[in-house]
C-alpha cells in the first residue's frame, strides 16, 4: 500500500442565462481521501462572501448564562468522588465539571474563561493551553478510574451554526469504551496501513506533505500542521502529534502546540469573516499504528440569514464537501502560524 492522492476532474457545460451561444463550464474536483478512501467534493462557488456579524445584541441577551462566572461553581453539575472530591477540575480560568445532558459514558465541559463571548481573533494560546490541560486532566483521572473508557473526543462547537445552544466558550470532552465511527475509520485504516508497510501512515503522510510543500503549514514542536487533501469540512486545517496517541501522554509543550494552531486556524477564520466553527481531538489511548490527530474546520457564519452548510450530499450521501481548493487553503494560512 502507498499513500495515493486520487482525484476526479468533473465538469458541467450550459449556455449563459443571458442568452446567446456562449457555453459556460463549471469545474468540480472530486478527491479521495488517502487513508479512509472516503470522497470528498471541492466546489468553490458554494457560499457568497459574509459581512461581518455585530455580537452586541446577542451578547447583551444572553449574558449571565450558566457558564458565566456568577453561576458557574454553584450551578453545575460536580465529579463524582473517584474522579474529583473537589468537584470541579481547574487549570488558570478553565473549569471543568460533567455534563448535565452527557451523549456517552463520560461526558464533560470544560469552560474556557469567564468571557461569555469572544470573537474568533480574541482566543488566545493560553485560553487553549488551560483548556486542554483540564481536559487532559480529566481523562486521566476518568480513566484512572474506569481503564476501558480509551476512546475521547475533544471538541469545540462554537455558535450556533457549530451545533452550541450556549454561546459561551466551551468544550466537551466525551469518552467511551467504544469508538465513534470516525475514530473506528481512523484506526482501522492506520492499522491496516501499518501492517502492510510497518511504516505509521502519519508519519509517512507529513514526510509526503513536507516534500510536496503545498498542504504542509509547518510544524510546532511535535505537532504537524497542514490542509486535508480531501477535506471533510469547510477550511480543514488538521494536526497530527508525533509520538503520541493520546492527550494523556503529551507534555505542556505539546499541548502548547495544539493550542497555538487552534488560536492561529481561529485568526485566519476571523479575517475571512468567519465566526463559526467545530474541532475534535480523537485522542485514544493504547494504539501502535495511530497518531493523535485534530481536525478544525469552519462553519457557515452565524447571522442573520443563517445558510445551513450541511446539504443533501453530507447528510444523504455521505459525501463530504469542501469550499475551498486545499492547496489555496494552505497558501492564505500559512502566514497566520508562528
Ligand atoms: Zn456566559
Amino acid at each position: 500500500m502507498e499513500i495515493k492522492f486520487e482525484r476526479f476532474h468533473l465538469q458541467s457545460d450550459f449556455r449563459s442565462p443571458i442568452g446567446g451561444s456562449e457555453v459556460i463550464s463549471v469545474p468540480t474536483e472530486v478527491r479521495i481521501d488517502p487513508l479512509t478512501k472516503r470522497r470528498s467534493r471541492i466546489i468553490t462557488w458554494a457560499l457568497p462572501p459574509q459581512d461581518e456579524f455585530d455580537f452586541s445584541k446577542v451578547a447583551r441577551e444572553s449574558k449571565g448564562c450558566i457558564f458565566c462566572p456568577e453561576n458557574i461553581l454553584q450551578k453545575t453539575p460536580q465529579f463524582l468522588n473517584e474522579i474529583s472530591s473537589e468537584g470541579k477540575i481547574c487549570v488558570g480560568g478553565a473549569i471543568g465539571f460533567p455534563n448535565l445532558y452527557p451523549a456517552g459514558t463520560y461526558g464533560s465541559v470544560v469552560v474556557l474563561c469567564g468571557d461569555h463571548l469572544l470573537t474568533l481573533n480574541q482566543f488566545t494560546s493560553e485560553i487553549y493551553e488551560e483548556a486542554l490541560s483540564v481536559s487532559a486532566e480529566i481523562i486521566r483521572r476518568t480513566m484512572d478510574f474506569d481503564p476501558d473508557a480509551r476512546y475521547w473526543q475533544i471538541s469545540q462547537n462554537y455558535l450556533l451554526p457549530g451545533g452550541s445552544s450556549i454561546l459561551h466558550p466551551h468544550l466537551q470532552v466525551i469518552g467511551d469504551p467504544i469508538p465513534t465511527n470516525e475514530m473506528g475509520w481512523l484506526l482501522d485504516n492506520s492499522a491496516s496501513y501499518y501492517e502492510e508497510n510497518r511504516t505509521l501512515y502519519w508519519n509517512d503522510l507529513v514526510q509526503i506533505e513536507k516534500g510536496l510543500g503545498k498542504r504542509y503549514i509547518t510544524s510546532i514542536g511535535k505537532v504537524h500542521w497542514f490542509v486535508s487533501f480531501a477535506p471533510i469540512g469547510f477550511n480543514e486545517v488538521c494536526g497530527s502529534v508525533e509520538g503520541g496517541t493520546s492527550i494523556t501522554t503529551l507534555g505542556q509543550e505539546e499541548i502548547a502546540s495544539l493550542a497555538k494552531g487552534i488560536v492561529s486556524t481561529l485568526k485566519y477564520y476571523y479575517e475571512k469573516n468567519l465566526n463559526s466553527f467545530n474541532f475534535s481531538i480523537y485522542s485514544i489511548a493504547g494504539e501502535t499504528s495511530y497518531q493523535l490527530l485534530i481536525r478544525i474546520i469552519s462553519r457557515t457564519p452565524f447571522q442573520p440569514s443563517y445558510l445551513n452548510d450541511c446539504t443533501s450530499f453530507e447528510v444523504l450521501q455521505s459525501e463530504l464537501t469542501a469550499n475551498i481548493i486545499p492547496e489555496e487553503l494552505c497558501r492564505e494560512i500559512r502566514p497566520h502560524f508562528p
